[in-house]
């Protein structure tokens, strides 16, 4: 089918979309929708309000920052020193939310913004998350 919009249009209209798109919590969320799975965002009565919670499945989901979060992917480390504080107390939190929620009996997964960001990677960690959360009993 012949595209409407010419191709400067095209990448206009595209560069706007995943601008404002961008977030990774957002294209977790399309995902999961997309894949017929229902969920409520942000619950709060879960410790560290989760950014996803699937009822249905007794599973959150984090969708998670790699600097805040102290992944051990690259993006974080070469500020680590000026905010080591802090993010170690990040770590210690995100350790004592994800243990009080299985404590629950719910399921936790953790994912990394990097991973959803990534063209590479993005697609192969969403299909992945749907497995988890649908077949995986215990994250
Ligand atoms: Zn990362």
């Amino acid at each position: 089918v012949a595209d409407v919009f010419s191709k400067e249009k095209r990448s206009e209209i595209m560069s706007r979309i995943r601008a404002t798109n961008s977030r990774p919590e957002i294209l977790v969320r399309k995902f999961l929708f997309s894949q017929g799975l229902r969920f409520r965002k942000n619950v709060s009565h879960f410790p560290g309000k989760p950014d996803i919670v699937l009822s249905k499945y007794k599973t959150v989901v984090f969708v998670n920052g790699c600097f805040w979060h102290a992944h051990s992917c690259k993006t974080w480390t070469h500020r680590k020193i000026f905010w080591q504080k802090k993010i170690a107390s990040n770590i210690e939190r995100d350790k004592k939310n994800i243990k009080a929620i299985r404590k629950l009996g719910w399921k936790v997964i953790v994912v990394w913004k990097c991973d959803i960001m990534s063209k590479s990677k993005s697609d192969k960690r969403l299909r992945k998350l749907v497995h988890q959360i649908i077949l995986t009993r215990k994250t």
